[in-house]
This record gives structure tokens, sequence and C-alpha cells, in this order.
């Protein structure tokens, strides 16, 4: 009897294509990868907006998978996902077992778009619209989730409560303060979560509120809003928000780390290659048989 090991090879590759359809899509159509797709979609879960993206967009994916007999097996490991948009290079970077963003800074789950369990999406964030009550156009900074009145509303991420109470048009109002100078907006509340005061610690996803139709308000629903340096920005849009930053000595490994990536990124936008599919792997194998 002869024991043959089994004999896995571990690759690293890079995929480059231009946006057509959405990053899901292109990817999958490129490589019939459905593993790549799916992880590349987890890291950028709540990071640049996709839906703002354009065709012609780049992405650009460095990976590492293991594979036997042909076939893919385990999970893909993203060294570093580059999405070139509007002449942005967006990058993040698979480092320690987390996400982090090019300058180092630890990527979480920061739950910006889902701070309550809503119905529809009500009012998007806008510069411009029309105000129902008001009755004139009016710039609407932050996001409008529809509830129904005593909806859990939940800190978007760990910080700081820095205001409760009444807050003119915002109507029963929470305000919570995070690092980075980052500070979220919960309005037109039907009430505040048992013992929640100025200058409490939250964590993320602690209740924190309930939904309700306080202040200028057409019917029961959060407005959340997104602030950074007390400026609003789109909580849709915003790359996700920092956790936690390297500092010293480990900044420094981890920027040289990611400068040679950064580098074979732009290598590979560069090389107008075909990406490898799926099944071009299996030819490889069948040949590689058909050979011995
Ligand atoms: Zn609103």
């Amino acid at each position: 009897m002869e024991i043959t090991p089994i004999v896995f090879q571990e690759e690293k590759r890079s995929v480059a294509i231009e946006i057509d359809h959405s990053p899901y899509v292109d990817i999958l159509k490129a490589t019939n990868n459905h593993g790549l797709a799916n992880e590349f979609a987890q890291s950028f879960k709540g990071g640049v907006n996709l839906r703002s993206l354009q065709k012609g967009d780049k992405l650009v994916l460095l990976f590492q998978q293991k594979r036997r007999l042909g076939k893919s097996f385990g999970s893909i490991k993203i060294d570093v996902s580059m999405l070139e948009t509007a002449k942005r290079e967006n990058y993040i970077f698979y480092y320690n077992e987390n996400y982090y963003n090019q300058k180092g800074e630890e990527l979480d789950n920061f739950l910006l778009t889902k701070p309550v369990n809503y119905t529809r999406i009500s009012s998007v964030f806008t510069q411009k619209r029309w105000h129902p009550v008001l009755k004139k156009y009016r710039a609407h900074l932050g996001i409008d989730y529809a509830a129904p009145t005593g909806t859990p509303v939940r800190s978007a991420g760990n910080g700081k409560v820095i205001f409760v109470g009444t807050k003119g048009g915002y109507g029963k109002t929470i305000e919570v303060s995070h690092d980075g100078s980052y500070k979220t907006l919960y309005a037109h509340l039907n009430g505040f979560a048992k013992g929640i005061r100025g200058g409490q610690r939250v964590k993320q996803n602690q209740v924190i509120g309930y939904v309700g139709n306080t202040g200028m308000s057409t019917g029961p629903h959060l407005h959340f809003g997104l602030y950074r340096s007390n400026v609003a920005i789109n909580p849709a849009s915003v790359v996700k928000v920092a956790k936690s930053a390297l500092g010293g000595k480990e900044l420094k490994a981890f920027l040289s780390y990611t400068e040679d990536l950064k580098a074979q990124v732009h290598v590979a936008l560069q090389s107008h290659e075909e990406p490898f599919k799926e099944e071009d792997f299996n030819g490889f194998y069948s040949l590689e048989k058909s050979n011995s």
C-alpha cells in the first residue's frame, strides 16, 4: 500500500480589475472565486461607500489561498485591497489578524449604518433636500431610519455620552463622542435608556435610547448623525472609523510592510493581465496528471 501525502500549494496572487457592475459581481466574473468575493465584501463592509463607485474605478486585491488537487480550500486571506475611486486610493490591509487602514488605524465594525433595527431609510444624507415640515430646502445632515416607537437605539461605537436632553428640532437627543474626534448624534428619541447621562462611557451596541417622534418630526424615526471634528459627514460614505491606532515601533513596522504591498498593488495595476479563473486551476491539475 502506498501512502500519498496530501500536498497543497500556498498561492499568493493578485487580481486587478475595473469596476463594471459592483466589486462583488466583478470579482466573481473575473475569477469565479466565491470565497474571494465574500472575503472582500467582509473586509470592506462599512468601508468606502461601494455605491458611490463609478464604472472604470479600479480594484486590486493581493491575496493568499491554499490549493490541493486543483481545488482551493481553507479561508482566503486578502493581504491588501485597494479601491481607486475619484482618483483616490483607498487601502485596507490585513495585519496581525486585523484590518487596518493605511495610517495603521484598526478598523472595526463601527455599525455606522445600523444603530437601530429599522424598517426603511426614510431620508438620506444630503446638503440640500425639501423639508416637509419647514416647507423649504434644507440640508439633511444625517440618515433617517424609520422604525416603530420604542425600538432600541444602540451606540454606534465605544465612547462617552456628551449630551442627553432636548435639542431644538431634534427633540430628545443623545450625543456620543468617540476616538479620533468622531461624534454620533441620535435624535427624535422617545426616551433615554435607564441611567444614561452625560459623561458616561458607553459600549458599542449598548442601548442608549428608544426611537420616537419628538422635536420636528413627521413620524417615528431615528435621525442618526456622524461628525468628524464637529463637521457633519455622511455616515454611509465614510471609511470605517478607526478603533485603535498602531504607534511607535509597531507603526514603523506596519508602514514598511504596507509600503511593499502598495508597490505590489501598483505593479498589478499596470500589468493588464487577465485574472485566473478558478476553472483554470482545474485545467492545470488535469494537465499535470496526464503528464505524470
Ligand atoms: Zn433626520
